[in-house]
């Protein structure tokens, strides 16, 4: 399988790359991103071949149908960090909540959120590469609370990866920033910044744009790559679960095996969505991917009106935090799948000079065919949280934006997947916020909670609290090259 490149091809890099170099080197021209040139096919054969696989074999064989340039082996280490999640013999269980509607559980890793479904087989496939090629890596991430602490649990320890987390200080859970700090491993750096997401942000983009950080990296043989949702690395492992949780359905007898289903997906950088995309596209009987957003609700205008317009836009700071987001990096895949290079290119310039773009009304018309979307508030979110907890289930705020989009957008005789991307016990504060208790910090929450609904708390979140700090430094922004270099 060879990828190329979303916004066409510059003519300074090879217009065909392997699966390998465009995670290495996962910018493509004109700030592109790379894709796959074709998709495997998940049609019924493929499904019905898997109706009783474990998740790793339905895992292995697609990636095997995907044909990338890594070692079976590899592969096959990399699929194996499943067995370090709850329940090894099925990494992704799904909950029935409502006649027609399943929740698909993606938080069962480490770091309890669903960054690591990707993240962890991704991290050593990474490192296996970079030790292959006998080259050191530096990857750097700003994190708003959950790519942060699933990247440096899925490189801790690996050789040739080093890896520099940001995060604002004060802007993270408790929880999100114990399992930052308290991670120990000579190869990964842990540094607060005085500011807020935006700030971390910034300033990491800015040291990576400097001609002098560059040649300092240089000059110590260390190159840089990127762990982000871009990067097609992680996104092949997100097609993965939408294959699996369809299959739960025909195996709990919800559905028959080429019944379709509509999916629903809290959506931020839409690598989520874009996974079942990709799984629709390759034969998945899925009708529609219902794209489920919190206020900072672009999405839904896309999709609902072809405007895709921050220009006068701000972002709010809300409950489900790794939805704040307003450039979502992953609908640029989509584009570039439906209208091609050409087209993508005009829109995304468009998006960076002006803040907007519009879509024709045939391009939304082909958009709608495979997305339909909403949005609610906070408020609504707690109600919801509320009202699922009172007949037994406990979901994250992120979770709880995806009902809207089951009561309103779908055919009412047809299942709808619901994907929980966070434990409860990541966002305990609003969680019993929402359950009429005002907690003064997560422990406390943690606490209630538990003792108020009879759950356990996960040690991997339990153990935090008691975990020595080993990353105190809080810095203002001026001084992270700095704190790299004396790090490198
Ligand atoms: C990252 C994240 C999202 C958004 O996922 P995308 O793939 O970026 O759309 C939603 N919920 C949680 C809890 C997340 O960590």
């Amino acid at each position: 399988m060879q990828f190329i490149e979303t916004r066409g091809n510059d003519g300074s890099r090879a217009k065909n790359v392997n699966f390998s170099d465009a995670i290495l080197n996962p910018s493509a021209s004109f700030g592109g991103l790379y894709v796959p040139q074709s998709l495997p096919s998940v049609g019924i054969e493929f499904l019905e071949k898997h109706k009783n696989s474990h998740y790793k074999t339905l895992a292995a064989d697609f990636l095997d149908s995907f044909n990338i340039d890594i070692d079976p082996q590899i592969i096959a280490q990399a699929l194996s960090r499943y067995d370090n999640f709850d329940d090894p013999k099925n990494p992704v269980p799904l909950e029935q909540i409502e006649d027609n509607c399943f929740v698909s559980e993606l938080y069962h890793g480490q770091t309890r959120a669903f960054k690591d479904m990707a993240l962890q087989p991704f991290g050593y496939i990474l490192s296996s590469l970079a030790q292959q090629r006998d080259e050191q890596y530096l990857i750097m991430a700003a994190t708003s609370g959950d790519t942060g602490p699933a990247t440096l649990e899925t490189f801790k320890d690996q050789d040739n990866v080093k890896v520099v987390c940001l995060y604002p200080d004060g802007g993270t859970s408790d929880v999100q920033r114990l399992q930052m700090v308290t991670e120990e491993a000579k190869n990964l750096k842990v540094i607060g910044i005085k500011g807020n997401f935006d700030d971390t942000q910034s300033s990491l983009k800015s040291l990576l744009a400097s001609e002098d950080f560059k040649q300092d990296l240089a000059s110590r043989d260390i190159k840089l790559t990127a762990a982000n949702s871009v990067n097609f690395g992680r996104i092949i492992f997100q097609i993965i679960y939408h294959i699996h949780s369809y299959l739960e359905l025909v195996r709990n007898g919800s559905i028959s095996l080429g019944d379709e289903i509509y999916l629903s997906v809290p959506s931020g950088n839409f690598g989520n969505a874009l996974g079942g995309y990709y799984a629709k596209k390759a034969g998945l009987p899925i009708k529609k991917i219902l794209i489920a957003s919190n206020i900072n609700n672009i999405l839904t205008d896309w999709i609902n009106s072809g405007e895709y317009d921050i220009s006068h836009r701000e972002l709010v700071l809300t409950q489900s935090p790794a939805m704040d987001i307003l450039k979502s990096s992953n609908i640029e895949r989509v584009m570039f799948d439906k209208f091609g290079a050409t087209r993508t290119k005009e829109l995304m310039e468009s998006l960076d000079t002006n803040k907007k773009f519009s879509l024709s009304k045939e391009e939304l018309q082909s958009l709608r065919e495979d997305f339909d979307a909403c949005y609610s508030d906070d408020q609504e979110g707690n109600r919801v949280i509320a009202h699922y907890a009172n007949k037994g289930y406990i979901m994250d705020p992120h979770t709880a934006t995806c009902i809207r989009a089951y009561q309103d957008l779908r055919k009412k005789d047809i299942p709808t997947i619901i994907y929980s991307t966070a434990q409860w016990t990541k966002f305990s504060t609003t969680v019993a916020t929402a359950l009429g208790y005002d907690a003064k910090d997560d422990l406390d929450a943690l606490e209630w909670i538990s003792k108020n609904r009879s759950l356990k708390v996960p040690a991997v979140i339990q153990g935090l609290f008691d975990k020595e700090v080993k990353h105190s430094i809080v810095v203002e922004q001026k001084s992270i090259k700095e704190e790299m270099l004396k790090f490198l």
